[in-house]
């Protein structure tokens, strides 16, 4: 079956390919103004650019790239952070101390973390909400009175989908602001400022970057007062993405698109072939999530939203062990934290990108089963991935079945 079919529109390619403006030379691709600063023509003059920290031309042109790609419109912009983390906190920043913050349940990991921090320093109140329930976070948006809330539509790794247009309506009716973490589909298959979200960020360590060689992170925003707010507070914190890594980032941007839509592609088929196996006697095989397909919860939700359920799904085992030796077992699939890389990987969340979830956050925010793996599928031939999974799902049941036969084994201790 071919998951792509019951969304509606393909990706999107439009991240703008234009040469650098005002470049004497034109150069065909991007320059890199690797330069900390830019010579005045007098003490009291400010030129278009001055000084790194605050903007660079190579930074500039990419975060334009980026604004174009998550639609954020004729006043809106990006930019671009040292980190997706980074980007997460100068977002999460503008709550002031004190105020609350309504979150999805399952969210990143160092979002988890952070959120933690400013809980502890700042009295920032949190107040988790299960995403899938749109009646639900309506309700607590509008008993809360946050003044932000935050979502990622469809969650790392439990593969929730929100109602992205239903929570920004919310939102607005209550006077919040509404920023979704759209790292895992990025403007290529989903643009929430266009459903109504009023801040987006995005970790272009993953699929923006694509080639696992950088970290940056980008927030856009549609309102020009918002971008300036954001602009002002990045420079006074020195948080900005170095211009190489900017550069770098460039080159990922040329290729977003087709390898999003190749990785979407060969993930649904995976899922897709995954999925018949539940339940196959010997595989202990649970669960497939991943939201684009048919039958999974908030898969009409997504199809409405985006164009793709992206790169990522997770596989739920019967046991934690049988997840463990699974992802040792895979030889395609490196075993890494992060995702969207033209690389495959594969990666057991509960001890590896989500083992941080800040006790006393909150007592319904846990950390993911610890039976889940979350597989990134790469640019590889769909069908030697599938052969590699289904080796790997054949060595995993042995490991388990000798451990059965042997509970003492010291390499079965998880
Ligand atoms: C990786 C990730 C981040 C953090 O980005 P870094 O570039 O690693 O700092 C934030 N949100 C999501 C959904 C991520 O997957």
């Amino acid at each position: 079956m071919d998951t792509a079919a019951s969304f509606g529109a393909p990706a999107r390619c439009d991240a703008p390919r234009e040469r650098l403006a005002g470049d004497p030379f034109a150069a065909s691709a991007l320059p890199l103004y690797q330069t900390a600063t830019f010579a005045q023509s007098r003490p009291d003059r400010f030129d278009a650019f001055d000084y790194t920290r605050t903007d660079n031309p190579t930074r500039a042109h990419v975060e334009r790239r980026i604004a174009a790609l998550e639609g954020a419109g004729e006043d809106g912009g990006a930019l671009l952070y040292a980190s997706g983390m980074a980007a997460i906190d100068a977002a999460l920043s503008l709550a002031p101390s004190g105020a609350t913050v309504v979150v999805g349940r399952d969210l990143y990991g160092g979002t988890l973390r952070l959120l933690g921090e400013l809980a502890a320093e700042r009295g920032v109140r949190v107040v988790d909400v299960d995403a899938t329930d749109s009646e639900r976070v309506a309700q607590v948006i509008e008993r809360e009175r946050p003044a932000l809330c935050w979502f990622e539509s469809p969650t790392n790794p439990l593969q929730d989908v929100a109602d992205l247009r239903e929570a920004a309506r919310a939102c607005r009716a209550a006077g919040a602001r509404l920023c979704v973490d759209n790292t895992m589909l990025t403007g290529v298959l989903q643009r929430p400022l266009e459903l109504g979200a009023d801040l987006v960020v995005v970790s272009a360590t993953k699929h923006l970057g694509g080639h696992s060689d950088l970290t940056a992170g980008v927030a856009i925003a549609r309102e020009a007062k918002l971008v300036g707010e954001l602009a002002r507070r990045r420079n006074a914190r020195g948080t900005a993405l170095a211009p190489f890594e900017a550069w770098l980032l460039d080159r990922g941007l040329e290729t977003v698109a087709l390898r999003v839509e190749r990785q979407t592609a060969s993930a649904g088929t995976i899922a897709t072939r995954l999925a018949q196996r539940i339940g196959e006697p010997g595989l202990g095989l649970r669960d497939v999530r991943y939201a684009g397909l048919p039958n999974a919860p908030g898969h009409e939700v997504l199809v409405e939203q985006a164009r793709g359920a992206g790169s990522v799904l997770a596989l739920e085992f019967d046991d934690a062990r049988r997840a463990q030796r699974f992802a040792a077992a895979l030889e395609r699939f490196t075993i890494a934290v992060s995702f969207g890389s033209t690389r495959s990987t594969v990666s057991v969340p509960c001890a590896m990108s989500h083992a941080s979830v800040p006790e006393g956050l909150s007592p319904t925010i846990a950390p993911p089963p610890a039976q889940l793996v979350r597989l990134s599928i790469g640019l590889e031939e769909p069908g030697e991935l599938l052969r590699d999974l289904d080796s790997a799902l054949r060595a995993a049941d042995d490991a388990v079945r000798d451990a059965r036969l042997d509970p003492s084994d010291p390499a079965l201790v998880p």
